[in-house]
């Protein structure tokens, strides 16, 4: 059996459906799954709660530098050393994160942190830029994306789920903010690799989105018969 490690990498903007999927997928394959949008959330829970202008480049850098982000078991999120999973899903974090990741030196801290830990195992990274910056040799790299008034659904049943009070017309307004600044911006824009395979997830259910990546690895992989479970 080969010892060769493979990328995944899987980009999209907010509501796409990467993270669930991204999950299941890495499960299947035995991979580590890494959420870099809950490491921009979690530089941005911590300046919010140290109050730091979201315009302080140098003193972000240095959350970013020194922030312990740790993925634990079933998803979770630690930042140094506490459990962040929740409170890095509140909405004035996802804003906080879209302003704090158009940083290039925030971008710079974390991008060594996502490279290092695919030295050791093979992983199925998510985000905005993973198969356009951080793995441009990325094995098999996708691209989600769906309608955006399904993504804006999406987003605020996720959140009602977690137990938070939504209006919908708001939480469409944030997804579009969001959406405009990370296409928009210098460092790193949310854009499909050219060798990117795209699924448009608008009306699939997730076990669909997850059998439609699953079959692109297996085409996309040499070793692809390792990769079968
Ligand atoms: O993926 P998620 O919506 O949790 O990401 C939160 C924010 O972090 C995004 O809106 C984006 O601004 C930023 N992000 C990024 N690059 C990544 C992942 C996330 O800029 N690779």
């Amino acid at each position: 059996m080969s010892d060769k490690r493979i990328i995944i990498a899987l980009d999209g903007p907010a509501g796409a459906g990467k993270s669930t999927v991204a999950r299941r997928v890495a499960e299947r394959l035995g991979f580590v799954y890494i959420n870099t949008g809950a490491m921009y959330r979690s530089v941005a829970l911590w300046a919010l709660r140290l109050k730091t202008e979201l315009s302080d480049m140098h003193r972000l850098e240095q959350l970013a530098i020194e922030a312990r982000i740790e993925f634990g078991a079933n998803g979770h999120v630690l930042l140094n050393g506490e459990d962040v999973s929740e409170a890095i899903r509140a909405e004035a974090v996802s804003l906080a994160a879209s302003k704090v990741s158009a940083l290039p030196a925030v971008r710079r801290a974390l991008l060594g942190t996502q490279r290092r830990i695919a030295e050791t195992a093979s992983v199925v990274m998510e985000g905005r830029d993973i198969g356009s910056v951080v793995f441009p040799d990325a094995q098999v790299k996708i691209y989600l994306d769906a309608d955006p008034q399904e993504r804006a659904r999406r987003r605020a049943a996720e959140l009602v789920r977690r137990g938070q009070t939504v209006d919908p017309a708001v939480v469409a307004a944030d997804i579009r903010k969001r959406d405009e600044s990370d296409r928009t911006r210098t460092a790193s824009p949310l854009m499909q690799a050219p060798d990117a395979e795209f699924i448009d997830t608008t009306g699939m259910s997730l076990e669909e989105v997850e059998e439609a990546i699953l079959r692109l690895i297996r085409f996309r992989t040499a070793n692809g018969k390792e990769l079968a479970r």
